[in-house]
Parts: C-alpha cells; structure tokens; sequence
C-alpha cells in the first residue's frame, strides 16, 4: 500500500468524507487541490496542474487558488453545479503540534450560496428538497437561503406532476432520499438540470421545531426536516433568517403544465432562455430587487381566488389613477434596498457596516411609502400602508453606533462613531493625542536642528522615524538619535521617547481596532433580534412594488380591467402583449374572442403564418394577467376563472426542443386531456402534424370530439387539416372562425383579423413564394396544385372540400386523359404530404422537381 505524509493522509480522510464535492484543502495562503479533484478543477477553472511529491514513488497531481481570489474561481465551480467543501485550518499552524488540524467549515452548493456575487438580484436561488412516500405521495420544499424564505407543497397526483411542479422553478439543486428510484432521479437530472444531493438522516432538531409548527402532516414534517438538516449538514451553523414553512396550496392556483410554462414564454423566451421578449420582461415595471422577484413568483402562480384577485385589482386600480402619487411612490421605493437579502446576511453573518446602513436608510424611507400610500385615498392602499410596520428601533441603534458612510471591511475600524464607547473614545483619544504629541516634535526638533526638511514618518515596518536628508546631517547633535535605516539621500533615526509614544498609539490602536470589531458583532446580533420583522416588512414592500409595477404597465400599454364573470369569455380588440411591444406602435392587430355556454372550442383554420399562433397565446397570456391581479391587453374584457391551463404547440413551431416527434406530441395531448377538468383552457396548435395526414386528421378530430364530449374544457385548436371545420356541423359547441388573409396581385397579405366562420384552404405555395423560392418553381407548382383542384373537384369531391377556393390559380385547363388522372392523383397526394414549413428551402426544391418530372411522364 501506498505510503502518504501525514498531512497527505489527513486530506484523504477528509476527502473520503466529501466524495461528491471539491475539496478546497487550506495550505497557507492557497487552497490545494490533489488527485482527481486537482484534474478536474484545473480542466474545469483552466488553472494549472502540477504534481506534489507527497513521500511516494508516483508524484501527486495538485493544483491550486489563491485563499484571496478563492471566490471567483468558487462561482465559477457552483454555475456549473459543481459543490464545493472549504476545509481551514481551525489552530493556529505556530502553535500546532505535528500537523494543523483541519476541518470542513462548510461546504458551498448551488442551492446554498449567500454570496451576493453569486446570486442573481432578480431571481429566487432555490435549494428544493423532495421526499417521496409509501403511498405515492411526494413533498416538494423550496428554500431561498439568501432570504430564509421557506414554502412546501403536497403532491398526490403522481410523479408527472412532481415534474411539473418544479419546471421552470428557479432551482438549482434538489436533496432527495438515497432510495428515490433511480429512473426518477435520471429525471430530475435530465428535465430540471440539477443538482441532487442527498440527506438520509433526518432529525428532528429542537432549534427547528417552531419552523415545522404549521405544518399539519407528518409527511411536511419529514420534508421539511429533510431540507433543514441538509442546510444544517453544509451550512455548519444556525440559521436565525429561516422562516416557517409556508404551504403552497396547489389547488389555491391557476396551475400551468411544463408544456405551457415553456411555450408561452412567461418568464423566459423559448430560444434565447432569456427575459427579453418574455411576458416578465413586458410586466416587469418594478423599481426594487425584491419587487421583481416577487412578480416572477406570481406569474408562475396566478390566482384560483376572486376575491384575492380583485383585491390586487382595486389596489392597481387606484395606482393607476393616482398618477402623480404613483410617481412619487416609484421615487421612494427606488431608495429602498434590498431587505430580504439584507435580512439574510444579517442572519448568515456576512453583512458588513456598509449594508446596515443601507438597511437603516431603507427603514428611513417606510414613514414616506406610508404616508405616500395614504394619498390615494382607497381602503386597500390604506391596509398595505397600515401594513408596513417596521422596527423603529434599528434606526436609533444604528444611527447612533455606525458612521455616516462605513467602509466595507469590518475588521480594520472606523466604523463606529466617537460617543458610542467611552473605552473606544479614550482608545481613540489616546491615539490622537499621541499623534498629536508626535507633529509637535516634529516641529520642536525643527527649530532645534534648523533642518527644514526635517520630518517624522512612519511605515510599517520601522513604525515612526525622524528623516533628515544626507546633506543636513551634519546639523544633528550628537548622541541623541539613533540610527534605523539608510536611504540613498536620508537617513532614518530613532529615539526612545518616540519609540514610547509609538508603543502607546500603536497599542490604543489595535484596541480599537479590535474594539470596534467586536462592537460591530453586537450590534450586528442586536439588528438579528427584528429579522422576522424586517422580512414581514420586505414582503408588504414588494407587494406594493409589483403592483404599482401593475398599474404603470396598463396606464403605458393601454390595458383594461377585466371582470370575471362565470362561464363566459369575451375580449373586445384583445392584444398579443409582448408582440404588440416589439411591433411598431399601431400595427398590431387587435381582435375579439367569444366562448360562452355555447362555445367550448374554436376550431381555427388559416393559411400559414396569418396568427393562429399568436391568437392562441394572446388569450393564455391574458387569462394569466387577469389571474395575476394585473389589467390586462385589450379594450374590454370579461373573464372566467381557470383552473389549469395546458398547451400543445405544433411541430412546425416547436423548433426549440428539436423533439417534434409525434410521439412527444401525443403524449403531451395526453397530459392535457388525462389533467384538465370543465374548468381548464386547453390550446392545442396544429396537433397531428407529425405524422401522415390520414393518421393526424383522425387524431385531430378524435381529440376534438373527446374534450367535446368528456371535458368540455374552454379549447383553442388550431389546424391546417381543413376537412375538420365540418365539426362544426356534428358537435353542438364546436365553432369554426378563421384568420382572414386576401389576395393581391398574385400574393398573400396577412390581415392577421380574425372572423367567423372556415378558412379558404391552405396559401401554403404564396408562403413558399414570400420565402423567395424561383418563380419558375412557384408557377409550376401553381399549375400542377391546379390540376389537382380541378381534378378533385370531379373525382373525389365528397372527400374533400373546395368550394372553388383559390381562384386566383385559376388557369383554364384541359380535362385530363384517364391515365393522367392517376398519376394526378398520387402527385397530389405527395404534394399534400408535404410539410412546407418543415422542409429547408432546398428540400422543398428537390421535391417539386422530382413531382415535376413524375408529372411531366
Ligand atoms: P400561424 O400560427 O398562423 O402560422 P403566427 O401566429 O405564428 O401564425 O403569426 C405569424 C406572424 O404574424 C407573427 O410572428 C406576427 O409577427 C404576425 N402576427 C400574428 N398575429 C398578428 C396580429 N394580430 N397583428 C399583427 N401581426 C400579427
Ligand atoms: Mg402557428
């Protein structure tokens, strides 16, 4: 067996401990790392490898970071979810005998930084924990250390819905149970992409026990403490900002599937994954920190509640007419910093002088919100100022004890302010005085010597000295300095009464250095006292936020106030909110939508690229901000409640997840009709267009009578199979309308208007003409599509319907020969097979020249 240095077997039994982590080995001034986790961290932090000899033949790999510049190569570790174990040196190395012994103080993970540097100021970093039961149940808990915040939910309906859950959740590592199975855990890792950590043990700490009290299911309980230990497991110490679990009622919100979460864009854009062009992005009218992340957190959980939302309704209401007063009230908030988090260092330990004087200058902005609050004279605004109780006392604690502007380090004094601390004011007089003693003598040994440029320094090494230039030292008495130092051009002396006074303002000092360190601490454990008030306050703050953010976004883009009535929905002139703000003002065209007693499901028909689409997820976007208290993109609007919400968007636009596989398709309508009750909104887009026509068709239809007949869930369905707009005929609450697109001068113009009624047939060929494809190309399409029409008409038309839509290919043709007739045939059948908006131009192009030369035999 190998044989290690002391040191080299104390790292290993370390290591053996944090096998899942990299373990930062504190040597000096670097942190070492050794073996795999040298190679790894040196490929990954592009640091160089080295090789220590440690006492045996093959020469360790190694590689280090400096203890000061520790951080940035940390964060760079935790984004790409690495974990990270921090052992010091816990005695002091001159002191030690044999080797220093070391510990893990704490070990940092992606769900557990504090460090601002680390967090993103506008989202939640969550740690979840999940747990899973012998009844099929599960617990999802959500924990923001940087805030303390703490909320849980019970989930019953099977895995599926686990993963619904935490789709689109900001979390970026999840503590499971060794034993959830492992295609689960496969899971988590590929749809969430996390990382998982495990907590088996779990205890039911007494310090805790008041965290668990309104959890009224053991289940919670067993989650809960699943989560705590873990944070106790790597955090090493207590945590005084946790706040006591919060129950999520999943039934208490509108809930939106992972499909839904992704396709409409709600906090996040499907292709870039960024805010920009989200419905967040458009929303996001915020002045604080805090506010913005509260708003993310209700888009991904609108309200169920009337009353709750009408609550949030009448306070935007009166936000939106008290302009001047919103103005101000926008100002103020503006200078409130961000509590939560300032809260949570607090609590962690890491704030420092210069963020307790934010926090007091924020606290000194509440009587103004009050006050600003009250000018709006509404009840609601009334009970959020009368809300906004905060502890009065910090103020008078921290404006006493701090300085006006402290500096960011805690440790080097000149924090706290003179008055504060008799012994810290006569460590301090002490000092000054000598300081003061000090430039008398530099002025009395002046005049003694007559050297001008005589004068008294100081660095640190040989603390004070006289200085006299070479050329004046012929001045100086004899015997009465000592000589400490030579320059080229001076000489650097001592003496011992200088030396004395150096001990005394040096000593006074360190004392008060020392002095206002620890008087910091306890005013630091001081402010610990009100953290439940302060978060309290933080959450009333950010709701005024969001919803002054509300009312600035309707009075900017003209939004109304819905009304929500009971099984009816109509929108007069509805707007596409995000599309309307990245169009030129004006050209967005609004439209109307009607589903009432009569109506469950629009079947929308429309050429390519007209807005089906976008009409779609116009009205998704509009039930979720009516649902999330805010007015919402139209010139009126009466609105029902939704339970749920599901999405199917077709192949064609599902470009993102590359998985536009029919079976991905089916089994998300699936989801959808297995989930959705007689309350629910379904948006089916294009479905059936991944497999042949024949099969999606009948899929398609099969789809519409069964949410027809068994859900009469509120459905948008969109197709391009025009065969199903006779649905309308056979199934009672089956309306067709369709986007009206017109002919002009050979080309197709988009009105993007919605009206009753089917569509005219697929304008797929003038969409291959608006990409450009040669007009040879186009014209020969044209004809042979012509001939097909024409054809059809006479042979099979109980099949298809035509109507003598697109006459403007119109061309007379000659009838056919019998045999002509059936390769026309099976060349329009290709040619209907064909999936233009899936084929690259270069496809389309092979295609038709092949039809071509089949049509030309
Ligand atoms: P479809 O689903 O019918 O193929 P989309 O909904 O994807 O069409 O819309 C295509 C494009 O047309 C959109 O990207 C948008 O720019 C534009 N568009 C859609 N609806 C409207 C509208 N109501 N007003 C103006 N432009 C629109
Ligand atoms: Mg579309």
């Amino acid at each position: 067996m190998t044989k290690y240095t002391p040191m080299m077997e104390q790292y290993l039994k370390i290591k053996a401990q944090h096998k899942d982590a990299f373990l930062f080995f504190r040597l000096g001034d670097f942190y070492e790392m050794f073996f795999d986790d040298a190679i790894n961290a040196a490929r990954e932090l592009e640091i160089t490898l080295t090789k220590r000899d440690a006492g045996q033949k093959e020469p360790i790999p190694m590689c280090g970071v400096p203890y000061h510049s520790a951080a940035n190569y940390i964060k760079n570790l935790i984004e790409k979810g690495y974990k990270i174990a921090i052992c010091e040196q816990v005695e002091d190395p001159k002191t030690a005998k044999g080797v220093v012994k070391r510990e893990v103080v704490q070990l940092i993970t992606p769900g557990t930084v504090m460090e601002s540097n680390m967090l993103n100021e506008h989202d939640h970093n969550y740690l979840a924990s999940l747990s899973h039961f012998e009844d099929g149940s599960y617990a999802v808990v959500y924990n923001d250390l940087s805030i303390g915040e703490n909320s849980i939910a019970l989930i019953d309906q099977g895995w599926e819905a686990v993963i619904h859950e935490l789709y689109n959740q900001p979390v970026k590592e999840i503590v499971v149970a060794s034993d959830l199975p492992d295609n689960l855990q496969e899971d988590l890792r590929e749809k969430l992409q996390v990382t998982l950590s495990y907590q088996d043990e779990i205890t039911f700490n007494a310090e805790y026990r008041d965290l668990c009290d309104s959890l009224n299911d053991e289940r919670l309980v067993t989650a809960f403490s699943r989560l705590l230990n873990y944070i106790q497991h790597t955090q090493k110490r207590s945590l005084d900002h946790l706040q006591p679990a919060r129950i999520i009622k999943l039934d208490y919100h509108l809930s939106l599937d992972m499909y839904s979460k992704r396709n409409l864009e709600l906090t996040e854009t499907m292709l870039k994954k960024g805010k920009q062009g989200s419905l967040l992005w458009v929303l996001d009218q915020t002045v604080t920190a805090m506010g913005s992340r509260m708003l993310k957190k209700w888009l991904e959980r609108p309200l169920l509640n009337r009353n709750l939302i009408e609550r949030r309704q009448d306070i935007v209401e009166g936000f939106y007419h008290g302009f001047m007063e919103r103005d101000s009230l926008r100002e103020i908030l503006k200078s409130v910093y961000d509590l939560e988090r300032l809260a949570g260092r607090v609590a962690y330990g890491n704030v420092n002088a210069r963020d307790l004087t934010q926090l007091k200058e924020s606290l000194k902005k509440i009587p103004s919100v009050k006050a600003t609050l009250k000018q709006f004279g509404r009840e609601n605004i009334d009970d959020l100022s009368d809300k906004l109780t905060y502890p009065e006392s910090i103020i008078s604690i921290l404006d006493d004890s701090l300085i006006e502007d402290p500096p960011v380090s805690i440790r080097e004094g000149s924090i706290i302010k003179d008055g504060y601390n008799t012994t810290l004011d006569s460590y301090r007089e002490a000092s000054r005085n000598g300081k003061q003693w000090i430039t008398e003598l530099e002025h009395k040994e002046k005049q003694e010597t007559n050297i001008k440029s005589l004068k008294i320094g100081y660095n640190r090494v040989f603390g004070y000295y006289i200085e006299v230039t070479k050329a004046n030292l012929h001045l100086l008495p004899e015997g009465r300095y000592e000589r400490k130092q030579t320059l080229t051009n001076a000489e650097r002396y001592i003496t011992p009464e200088l030396k004395e006074k150096e001990r005394l303002i040096l000593e006074a000092e360190e004392k008060s250095v020392d002095l206002e360190y620890s008087l910091f601490l306890e005013i630091r454990e001081q402010v610990k006292e009100y953290i439940p008030e302060i978060q309290r306050l933080a959450d009333v703050v950010s709701e005024i936020d969001v919803l002054q953010g509300f009312a600035a976004v309707s009075e900017k883009n003209n939004y109304t106030r819905p009304r929500f009535v009971d099984d009816r929905l109509s929108i007069k002139n509805g707007r596409h909110p995000v599309i309307e703000e990245v169009m030129k003002e004006g050209t967005f065209v609004p439209n109307d939508i009607l589903l009432d007693q009569d109506t469950d499901i629009l079947l929308i028909t429309g050429p390519n690229m007209s807005g089906k689409s976008t009409y779609m997820r116009q009205l998704a976007l509009t039930v979720i901000m009516g649902q999330i208290g805010c007015f919402v993109p139209c010139d009126e609007a009466e609105l029902t409640l939704f339970d749920q919400i599901f999405t199917r968007i077709g192949a064609a636009d599902d470009l993102v997840s590359g998985q536009s596989t029919f079976m991905v398709e089916m089994l998300e309508a699936n989801h959808a009709i297995s989930n959705a009750t007689d309350k629910s909104l379904i948006l089916l887009d294009e479905i059936g267009r991944g497999t042949s026509t024949y099969d999606g068709m009948a899929l398609a239809q099969s789809i519409i009578e069964y949410i027809h007949d068994n859900i009469h869930a509120k459905t948008l369905f969109s197709t391009h199979y025009h065969e199903l707009t006779e649905l309308e005929d056979s199934l009672e609450k089956v309306k067709n309308i369709h986007v009206r697109a017109e002919e002009y001068e050979g080309n197709v113009v988009f009105l993007h208007q919605i009206k009753e009624g089917a569509a005219d047939e697929s304008y797929g060929i003038h969409v291959a003409k608006l990409a450009n494809l040669p007009q040879s190309l186009i014209d020969r399409a044209s004809s042979i599509l012509n001939q097909l029409e024409s054809s059809e008409k006479k042979e099979i038309s109980t099949e298809y319907k035509t109507d003598g839509q697109l006459s403007f290919f119109a061309e007379e043709q000659s009838e056919p020969a019998p045999a002509e007739k059936d390769i026309d045939k099976s060349i329009k059948k290709q040619l209907k097979n064909l999936d233009l908006f899936d084929m690259t131009p270069m496809d389309a192009m092979n295609e038709l020249y092949r039809l071509q030369k089949e049509a030309k035999k």
